[in-house]
């Protein structure tokens, strides 16, 4: 069975999702999502560190940061870097040697 979408629900499913969400131009992130992203599952965690620690300096340069904290503030940890915060969840344990 093929699933036909109607364009214009489509269009209004989306406005409704997207409205009243910050426009957060200029934000740093744009076109780095890959240093942001939760730690992959078989990424080496200093690796994942070094990376979101790389995000966060972003983050720190970023023109919409307030906006951007006031946005996630209350939301759950998924692993992302997000408004310069670390994400503790994900980020796991050192591996033993
Ligand atoms: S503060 Fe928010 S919008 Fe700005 S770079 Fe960081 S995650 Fe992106």
């Amino acid at each position: 069975m093929t699933a036909h979408l109607d364009p214009t629900a489509t269009i209004d499913l989306l406005k409704r999702i997207l409205t009243g969400l910050p426009k957060l131009e200029g934000a740093r992130c744009v076109g780095h999502h890959e240093l942001f992203d939760a730690r992959g599952a078989d990424e080496d965690r200093d690796e994942a560190v070094k990376r979101h620690m790389t995000a966060v300096s972003l983050c720190h340069r970023c023109p919409v940061i307030d906006a951007c904290a006031a946005f996630t503030a209350g939301e759950r940890d998924i692993g992302q870097v997000r408004a310069g915060q670390i994400p503790i969840s994900r980020v796991g344990r050192p591996r033993s040697a």
